[in-house]
């Protein structure tokens, strides 16, 4: 039996963390503010849209929320951009993705400033966790290794394997597990004998978008298998990429699907909007 990891308490006790900072920036004049822009009607993404804007207001952070009609213009987009970039009062930009398929998504994010890329996706912050010399951690990846480091799961040494390898989550936390000194294997669609790499993982970090893809016989006894994936079914119902059922017998710490990885996304980027403010304001070496 697994020890099940609580995402949501350890993104709790983040948050009240948060708070206590922010609490004494505030005392300096210093207050952290995140811009959110949603372009569109997503359900889900308004859902994550206020999921940080709660968790905004519990860790003392000012929150501004755009919700922008479907057909906005990428040129509309990219002067309100201009603008937060200007604005002392926020200190961290993030556009909501999916944005519309009229949106290039890689001019949106060099839009935002480097010091207000509080999801850590321009160029210049990639290169920065590249290099291991991190302005903000990227934020779900952050939020895994928080994780492991909250249950005591030694990284450094381990075999670590990381199904996925896109931008924002695969290479990334593939990145943040090698410069924990772990011996890291990146898994996708092309690799051959995925059951036997999964098999050799004492840390199993899953970013497929497969639902329920990785079952308990791919599991190495007693590893540690972090589910990132969220998908929903036709009831709105959310599930990860790990079948749960069968992997938690094998497997010796496990995620939740929900309440794991989820809610330690957000709170790292209410810390990475703290960060920026604090850069901002240099109040931090950076
Ligand atoms: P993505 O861009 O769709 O990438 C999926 C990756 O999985 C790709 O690299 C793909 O390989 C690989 N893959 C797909 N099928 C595979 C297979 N059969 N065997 C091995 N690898 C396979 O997804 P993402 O944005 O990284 O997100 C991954 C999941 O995490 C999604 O469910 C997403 O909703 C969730 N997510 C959760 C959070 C959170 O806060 N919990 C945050 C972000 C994302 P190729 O590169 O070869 O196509």
């Amino acid at each position: 039996m697994a020890k099940i990891i609580d995402g949501k308490a350890a993104a709790a006790r983040i948050r009240a963390e948060l708070a206590a900072e922010t609490a004494l920036l505030k005392e300096r004049g210093v207050i952290p503010g995140l811009a959110v822009i949603l372009v569109g009607d997503d359900p889900a993404s308004w859902v994550y849209v206020n999921h940080k804007k709660l968790a905004c207001a519990e860790s003392g952070i000012y929150s501004e929320e755009f919700l922008l009609p479907a057909d906005t213009s990428e040129d509309e987009l990219l002067a309100l951009i201009a603008s937060l970039n200007n604005r002392s009062d926020i200190s961290g930009i993030l556009p909501q993705s999916p944005l519309p398929p009229h949106i290039d998504m890689n001019a949106v994010i060099q839009a935002v400033s480097p010091a207000k890329d509080v999801d850590a996706f321009h160029p210049v912050n990639v290169g920065r966790i590249m290099r291991g010399d991190y302005a903000f951690l990227p934020c779900t990846p952050a939020g895994v290794m928080a994780l492991l480091r909250a249950e005591g799961v030694e990284v450094a040494g381990k075999n670590c394997v990381v199904i996925g390898r896109s931008d924002i989550v695969g290479k990334p936390m593939a990145m943040l597990m090698l410069h924990a000194d772990a011996t890291v294997t990146i898994c996708h669609s092309k690799t051959k004998n995925l059951k036997e790499i999964c098999r050799g993982a004492d840390i199993l970090v899953v970013a497929m978008r497969r639902p329920r893809f990785i079952t308990g016989d791919m599991i190495k006894p007693g590893a540690a298998v972090i589910d990132v994936g969220i998908n929903r079914d036709q009831n709105d119902k959310l599930y990860g990429d790990v079948d749960f059922k069968s992997a938690e017998p094998v497997a010796g710490y496990i995620t939740p699907v929900p309440g794991g990885v989820g809610p330690m996304t957000i709170a790292m980027l209410m810390k990475n909007t703290v960060t920026a403010a604090k850069m901002q304001n240099a109040l931090l070496m950076n």
